[in-house]
């Protein structure tokens, strides 16, 4: 197992920072995810840590050796990194066996061992039956668990995992999560996934490092990033919330055009704006008006009403126009156009300095 340090690392393309300055450290064991949109720079890190690309700035040291910086890389091959791809990249002219045993026989490991650890390997994956088939003769799960089974029989330090599972489909994707995280519970290898599925993410990981435009917002456990948000992209990437945007006017106040919010979570802007967050389903909605006197409560009317089986999703438009979603028990059926005041609970409204 591996320990990772990433520091200043940059890479360009032209004038464009794909990752810019991004500070990381993994610890030996763990499963980070690597989640954000398109185009932050996710798959451009994961390339820097397996040597494919060398940094513009910065470094990278595995287990404290520097195999990275804008003078010297390490090539891929001497990193003991396995990484698996979108496209699984199974050899199409060799059998499922000779595929997973292709890396083994490269290290020209004697043949006895090569027999023992892909037989091994592939009960691991649940694909031992399937051994003399060709890739072309299985579904999309069955290849993405034959790369794996490929990825781990070389017993590498570190695994990459660059978006694994985007080719499968919605069901197969979900139980492939859980099959990721359970061989990663078995083997414990140090191992970087980049994703933006945001469910994918946590499912799996020890450690989400939340992205955007090259740099890194937030890394932290699942509960850390979803309950304490550190900024607006992180509370509206992971979990989606409604934003209402106001003043600081002390002790955790904030007040905005129609609203006065006691925000006991988060972190108000010393001066200019500060965003509230609050999630959807943490908006209570009340049909009788509570009076003067309740705390967090906002008069609006509702928009839009949807039946999602599990809950109801509302859309309600405040008095200033501002809107707000939430979701609510079935059993909450309340037509659209009625006039409703939804209550924000202090210790669910999150001030977040922009
Ligand atoms: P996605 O989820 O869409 O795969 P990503 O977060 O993995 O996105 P990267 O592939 O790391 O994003 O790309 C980051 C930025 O760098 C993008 O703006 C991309 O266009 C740019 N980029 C990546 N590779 C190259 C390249 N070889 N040449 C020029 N620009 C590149």
């Amino acid at each position: 197992m591996a320990s990772l340090k990433l520091s200043s690392l940059t890479k360009r393309f032209g004038a464009n920072a794909a990752v810019n300055g991004v500070d990381l450290t993994v610890d030996h064991g763990l499963l980070v995810c690597l989640l954000g949109p398109s185009g932050c720079g996710k798959t451009t890190t994961l390339r820097l840590l397996a040597g494919f690309i060398d940094p513009d700035d910065g470094q990278i040291a595995v287990n404290g050796r520097i195999v990275s910086t804008p003078n010297a890389t390490l090539p891929p091959e001497k990193r003991n990194m396995s990484m698996i791809f979108q496209s699984y990249a199974l050899w199409p002219h060799m059998t499922i066996w000779d595929n997973v045993a292709y890396g083994l026989k490269l290290r020209r490991l004697p043949r006895d061992d090569i027999e023992r650890r892909v037989s091994a390997m592939l009960g691991v994956v649940k694909m031992k039956e399937y051994a003399d088939r060709y890739p072309s003769e299985l579904s999309g799960g069955q290849q993405q668990r034959v790369a794996l089974a490929r990825a781990l029989v070389v017993e590498p330090e570190t695994l990459l995992l660059d978006e694994p599972l985007s080719n499968l489909d919605a069901n197969l994707r979900e139980e492939m999560r859980f099959e990721i995280r359970r061989l990663h519970d078995e083997f414990r290898y140090t191992t970087v996934y980049v994703t933006h599925d945001q469910s994918e993410a946590m499912t799996t990981a020890d450690m989400i490092v939340v992205m955007n435009l090259g740099r890194i917002e937030q890394a932290g456990s699942p509960e850390e990033i979803y309950e304490r948000p550190a900024s607006e992209f992180v509370a509206r990437f992971i979990g989606g919330t409604n934003i209402l945007r106001g003043r600081h006017i002390g002790d955790g106040v904030v007040e905005g055009k129609g609203f006065r919010l006691f925000c006991a979570q988060g972190e108000p802007a010393r001066e200019g704006e500060t965003a509230v967050s609050v999630r959807p389903h943490k908006v209570q909605m009340l049909q009788a008006n509570p009076g003067a006197a309740a705390d967090n409560v906002i008069r609006g009317r509702i928009v839009r009403q949807v039946y999602l089986g599990a809950s109801r999703d509302y859309l309600v438009e405040q008095d200033s126009g501002h809107q707000v979603r939430l979701t609510t028990d079935t059993i909450q059926s309340i037509d659209v156009g009625s006039v409703v005041w939804l209550r924000m609970p202090p210790e669910h409204c999150r001030a977040l300095p922009r």
